[in-house]
């Protein structure tokens, strides 16, 4: 059995890899090696460069401004930029909003929006979660009331990612109230720089702003920024999340995570007394984590291979965006203690009296394991996960 890629995809890793190498803006890879948020100028940088080249948008067909590629060469894409160390591609625009563009808007609609999506010129929110909806999201409460050629909108929604970088949100509004709650919602698309928009900082764990509450005041949008027919956005919302839910992968990065941790794991001297861990329970659990890591890159391949032309991953994405969080969180945890140890040892051994070797690596690692335990939160909890699992795949 052969289970390397074809030759021709191996010429396609090569392209890509010098690409990121010799084209790819350095100072944005110098910015993310150094564990600092980047600023919105940085965020578009890092994304026009990518769109420059035809490549921000990996998943989209040619017909909509995509590079065509197969669901391989995506992979190897992603993996390859992961490897590079270049900042995650924001999804709200090329993975969320855009498919749902092409896939259900009209062509005014495409015309107006995906061509920003796929340059990296326009920056996107997700305006999902509202204070009393978030597991329970169709009890969203947030209003759009039609009047004439607008909609008028009132509400709040929270946890909003990257909404300071963003241009414009994709809104779940509530049209109409139904025996059904899943009834009476409409997907509509708003810009965040009109007046009655308040964006809101909130200070996450890690110590950065990427989450922003969102408060609409009496704000009117036209109608034509309604994707698809009142009252139906509760389906777009669920193709939506297919996508969202198998987003969060992210292999190569992960392996570049546990080489680092394998990296840092080989500095520290076997043996002696002053020891934080037990060497060989550290080894299996690296191990472990390994193998897990192999067995998230099959299963992804599986659930994308499985997508047909123009559909969304189906109810199994929850299972990969279980499987993706909790490795996630293990290899941020590994990394903790790795480079604890680390410390630990230089200080014992007194190897270096500087502590740069260990702090350089250390600050942004720890904020990486902070900011990752918010994953079995997003994109739905691991709770819904399960409940979605036992419900709609296993039919429980
Ligand atoms: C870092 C971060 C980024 C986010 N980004 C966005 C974004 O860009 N856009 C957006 O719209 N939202 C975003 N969110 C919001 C996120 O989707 C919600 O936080 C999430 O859906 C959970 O909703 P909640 O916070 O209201 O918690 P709740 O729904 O109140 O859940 C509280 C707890 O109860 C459990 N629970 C609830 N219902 C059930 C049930 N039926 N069965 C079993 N357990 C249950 C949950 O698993 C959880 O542990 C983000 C959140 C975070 C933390």
């Amino acid at each position: 059995m052969n289970l390397d890629f074809d030759p021709a995809l191996e010429d396609f890793r090569e392209e890509v890899r010098s690409w990121f190498a010799n084209e790819y803006p350095k100072d944005i890879l110098a910015k993310v090696a150094s564990g600092a948020s980047l600023t919105t100028p940085e965020v578009r940088e890092a994304e026009m460069a990518l769109g420059a080249k035809g490549w921000l948008a990996s998943a989209w067909p040619k017909e909509h401004g995509g590079p065509g590629w197969s669901i391989e060469e995506q992979y190897i894409f992603d993996e390859e930029l992961e490897r590079a160390g270049a900042p995650t591609v924001t999804p709200m625009g090329v993975v969320y909003v855009g498919p749902v563009v092409y896939t259900f808007g009209t062509d005014a609609q495409k015309a107006r929006w995906l061509p920003g999506i796929a340059d990296g010129s326009t920056g996107w929110a997700q305006g999902y979660s509202e204070p009393e909806a978030g597991s329970d999201l169709a009890s969203l409460q947030f209003s759009a009331v039609r009047d004439g050629d607008d909609y008028i909108l009132n509400g709040t929604k929270i946890w909003t990612s990257a909404a300071n970088h963003a241009d414009w949100i994709f809104l779940l509004t509530r049209t109409s109230q139904e025996a059904k709650k899943q009834l009476g919602i409409t997907f509509i698309c708003a810009e965040l720089d009109k007046p009655g928009v308040t964006v809101k900082p909130i200070i996450s764990i890690d110590g950065k702003y990427h989450l922003s509450q969102v408060d609409f005041e009496n704000v009117r949008v036209p109608a034509a920024n309604r994707i698809g027919e009142e009252g139906k956005g509760w389906t777009y919302s669920q193709y939506l999340l297919g996508n969202e839910r198998t987003s969060y992968a992210r292999i190569g990065g992960k392996r570049t995570q546990l080489s680092h941790i394998r990296g840092i794991a080989s500095q520290i001297p076997t043996g002696g007394n002053e020891r934080l861990i037990d060497e060989s329970a550290f080894a299996t659990r690296l191990s472990e984590a390994e193998i897990k890591l192999d067995a998230l890159e099959i299963t992804t391949l599986r659930v994308l291979c499985s997508v047909k032309d123009g559909g969304a991953p189906g109810n199994e994405a929850s299972i990969l965006k279980i499987m993706a969080t909790e490795l996630a969180q293990e290899i941020t945890q590994l990394f903790c203690v790795a480079a604890a140890e680390h410390g630990n040892r230089k200080f014992a051994d007194s190897v270096s009296p500087d502590w740069t070797g260990t702090s350089a690596f250390a600050a942004p690692g720890v904020a990486t394991y902070f900011g990752t335990r918010a994953q079995s939160i997003y994109g739905g909890t691991n709770e819904i996960q399960r409940n979605i699992i036992a419900k709609r795949v296993l039919g429980l």
